[in-house]
This record gives structure tokens, sequence and C-alpha cells, in this order.
């Protein structure tokens, strides 16, 4: 826990079976207003609340919940403060919309993962998939979104005052949250200062993630912001050199892929398996992790069929990428 500026504080959420290590969590403490919560793990909620005592507030007198996206390890403890605290959650719009989504086809995953895997040349996966059955759901939880903003407002919570901006990419629903008056960005994982965050799409008529992140990049640029305090690895100031280097990161990627359709047609399965990856060699992932992969892949193959750069086919059911 450290104050990074007067009254605001960066609370470290532990997140122990995940690489990044923990979530920040960060407290406004005069508005009584934490920016996401952290994993729903006992250990979190100790640590959170101990940390909170420390920075001289009680958990149970929080009063808002600002959600910048629906992942796990940002929206763990949401409903558990909730009741201990009566705090109000607070979201975009957009995550409302998501979770009832989410309440509705729970059940559908199963036979959307088997299509999903068929459309993208993953059909070697089926027999592996299969012995999954019904266990394949959408695990995570919903809860109710007691007030909810829209890109630009400007969110009042006693005394404080911060700008909100949709940013969506990683998440659809993802918000930064920009307090003007000390020229911080709160930026969840829109922008961290080493790692890329996954974009991801598994149906290629579902959207054009990568194009409305990139979108979303440019809209917080030139941002007046000296500090910026990310969800996860360290605070950073220079936002624009990152952002810069994220879309560069992107044209690259892009132009990887494209080389690897040099040699003719592939599915995304097959591109996949022919570009890099931080993680681990394609070989060496499991199922899950290849999933991702190709999720992050048909982003980009998507952004760039919409730009007119590639061509997409199906050939009996399966879709095939070329130059
Ligand atoms: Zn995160």
């Amino acid at each position: 826990m450290r104050e990074i500026s007067d009254g605001v504080y960066q609370l470290e959420v532990p997140m122990r079976y995940n690489p990044l290590g923990y979530t920040y969590s960060y407290l406004l403490r005069d508005a009584a207003t934490l920016i996401d919560t952290g994993v729903g793990t006992r250990e979190a909620l100790e640590s959170l609340s101990r940390q909170l005592r420390r920075a001289g507030i009680e958990l149970s007198e929080i009063r808002h919940l600002v959600v910048t996206h629906l992942h796990g390890d940002h929206i763990g403890l949401m409903e558990q403060i909730r009741r201990i605290s009566g705090a109000k959650i607070v979201a975009h719009r957009r995550a409302v919309e998501i979770q009832r989504e989410r309440l509705e086809d729970g059940g559908r995953i199963f036979e959307e993962t088997k299509n999903e895997l068929r459309l993208l040349g993953g059909g070697s996966y089926m027999n592996f998939l299969s012995g999954f059955g019904d266990r394949v759901r959408r695990k995570r939880s919903v809860f109710e979104i007691d007030e909810t903003v829209e890109d630009g407002d400007l969110l009042s919570l006693e005394g404080e005052e911060i700008r909100v901006h949709l940013t969506p990419g990683h998440a659809q629903e993802h918000i930064c949250l920009h307090d003007e008056k000390r020229h911080i960005l709160f930026s969840g994982d829109h922008v961290l200062p080493k790692i890329t965050p996954h974009i991801s799409l598994h149906d290629p008529w579902g959207g054009d993630p990568l194009r409305e992140y990139l979108q979303a990049l440019d809209k917080i640029h030139g941002l007046p912001v000296k500090t910026v305090y990310p969800a996860h690895e360290h605070s950073f100031d220079d936002l624009d050199g990152r952002i810069s280097e994220l879309k560069i990161h992107h044209k690259m990627r892009c132009e990887e892929m494209k080389e690897a359709m040099r040699g003719g047609a592939g599915t995304v399965y097959e591109i996949s398996s022919k570009v890099s990856w931080d993680s681990r060699p394609w070989p060496r992932m499991d199922f899950w992790t290849k999933r991702m992969a190709a999720a992050e892949c048909l982003a980009h193959l998507v952004f760039m069929r919409n730009n007119g750069e590639i061509h997409e086919e199906s050939r009996k059911g399966v879709l095939h990428y070329s130059l």
C-alpha cells in the first residue's frame, strides 16, 4: 500500500494463481471509493481490508465501488464488499448488458466452443473438448450494478470528480478513469507499461475488438496526465509514448500473421501455430492457452479482413485466410 497522491492510495491485492501476481485497487479515501477490488479470494479480502485500515478507512465504510471492466481479477470482491459496506457498484452501461447476456447464455457455451473450434480450424481438439462436456461453462460471477456511467461523464463522488473514458478492446465495457485535478489516469488493463492487454475474438462476425482498441488508444492519447496507474505491473509517466509502442506492437503482429500466410491460405489455428507467442511456443501450449492464442490471432485477422488487406473464405465450413 502506498499513498500516490494526497488521499489517493494504491493497494496491492494478491492473486496467487496468476503470473501477474497482484491487481492494484485504488482508494480515493475522502470519497470512500475503491476502483477495482482484485480477485475473489479470502486472502485478497483480508489483504485489502488490512491495507484500507492502514490508509485510515475500514472496509465497512466504503461507499462506492467503481468497476474498470468485468474480469475476475478486477471484480472478484465487489459483491462481498457491497454486502459488508452497502457500497454502490458503478460501471459502464455496457457492463449491465454483458452481465445480462452471461446470465442468458451460460448454458450454450459448450456448443458455442465446439462451433468455434470447427470454424477456426481447431477441429483436432474436438475430442479433447468433448471430454469436458457440461463442465465447460462460464464461471464468472454476475452481480447487480447500482449506477451506470457513459463515456465522457464526470463521476461525482462526495467531493471527488473523475472523468470516465470508455476504452473498449480488452473488454467491451472497459473504462479508464481520469482524475483531472491530480493529472492521474487509472488505466485498468487498457494501457499497461510492459505487457500488451489480451485482445480476443471468438466469432469472426462478432465485432472488431482490435479496431476498437486502437481507436480507444487514440482517444486517451494527449490527455493531460502526469502519471498512469494501471491495474497490474507498475505506474509510469509517458502515456503517449506507451500508446505509440502498443500501436506499433499490433502493427507488427499483423505483419507477422501476413508473413505466416505467404505460403498460402491458412486456418486461424494454422496461422496461430506459425507466429511467435510470449507465453511459450505453440507446440508446448495446453489446449486452453492455444484457444486464447487463436482468439487473439482472430482479432488481428478480422481487423485486416475489414481493412481489405486479407481475404476470408469458407471451405467446408472452416474459415481460411489468405493474402
Ligand atoms: Zn486484469
